[in-house]
């Protein structure tokens, strides 16, 4: 039977985090990015995604304080970047006040390692986890972060990572990763879910989508809210966001979404988190 899903997932700090969230990646700061989160939230989306590494953080949180949604219906998340984790400890910390004073919202809702960096994520984690206990991010996470990392941070954590967003699309299903976050309580989040645009190519995903009355993009993302997966598609078009945010009120049969799961050809559309160098 097809599993309903409510709007939010539960955190393993109790907190409420949104099922669908919104993607800023390559929206330029300024204007682009505060017209885009404003339709969003119009559109009823209450979390963005953001980074460091985007550039627009400031856009983001001018959108945000501009808008008439209380602050604290918005769940807003951002990352710290490579370079600050290969500086070291002090560098994280400055990153992280700076993201905090460029977003200005009083609060960072989820508060990212972006990637997996050797010999330093365990370093990054003891600073993620001194800033989670202020209560300045209210939850802290990982991102491309495959079982072995998990692993080794695991093993001198005092914080298990409430989330981990990875690259996860019918062609990336990753099923090894989703069981041992899900063992261990890790919210998975999605990035690049609509594989950047590249799911409507896939027949199977049109079939299904047909008999739906549904598009591709529709069907990849109820596909990933009934595999309990938090996903943020990003559209700079505001018909194409409504359309990624109408995906509450169908349901995909488990005969779907087995054959969707059997699309997974362990493709990525963006770097592998053991052999990046940036
Ligand atoms: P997505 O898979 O969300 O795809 C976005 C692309 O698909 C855009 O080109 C968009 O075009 C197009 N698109 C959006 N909606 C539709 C639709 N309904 N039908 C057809 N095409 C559509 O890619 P992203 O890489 O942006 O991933 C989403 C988010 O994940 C990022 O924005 C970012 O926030 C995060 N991310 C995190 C990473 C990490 O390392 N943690 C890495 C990469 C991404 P248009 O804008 O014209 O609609």
């Amino acid at each position: 039977m097809a599993k309903d899903v409510s709007r939010v997932v539960t955190l393993s700090n109790g907190r409420p985090m949104p099922r669908l969230g919104f993607g800023t990646w390559r929206i330029a700061d300024g204007e682009p990015v505060e017209r885009a989160v404003r339709a969003a939230l119009d559109l009823g989306y209450r979390h963005i995604d953001t980074a460091a590494a985007y550039g627009n953080e400031r856009g983001v949180g001018q959108a945000v304080r501009d808008s008439r949604v209380p602050r604290d219906d918005v769940f807003v998340t951002t990352k710290v970047w490579n370079a600050d984790q290969r500086s070291g400890p002090a560098a994280v910390r400055k990153a992280f006040d700076d993201s905090l004073a460029r977003l200005d919202l009083g609060h960072i809702d989820l508060y990212l390692i972006h990637w997996p960096v050797k010999g330093r994520y365990k370093d990054t984690w003891r600073v993620l986890e001194e800033i989670h206990a202020t209560g300045r991010a209210r939850a802290i996470g990982v991102s491309n972060f495959l079982p072995h990392h998990l692993d080794d941070l695991l093993a001198g954590a005092t914080v298990v990572p409430m989330v981990n967003q990875v690259e996860f699309h019918p062609r990336l299903v990753q099923r090894e990763l989703l069981a041992a976050c899900r063992r261990r309580g890790i919210v998975v989040e999605a990035w690049s879910p609509l594989m950047q645009g590249k799911v409507v190519q896939i027949p199977e995903l049109r079939e299904i989508a047909k008999r739906h009355g549904r598009t591709v993009a529709q069907v990849v993302l109820r596909w990933n809210l009934q595999h309990d997966v938090v996903t943020i598609p990003k559209s700079a078009n505001p018909d194409r966001m409504a359309e990624n945010a109408a995906i509450f009120d169908f349901e995909l049969s488990a005969e779907e979404m087995v054959r969707i799961d059997a699309l997974d050809r362990h493709e990525r559309v963006g770097p592998d988190p053991d052999n990046f160098n940036f």
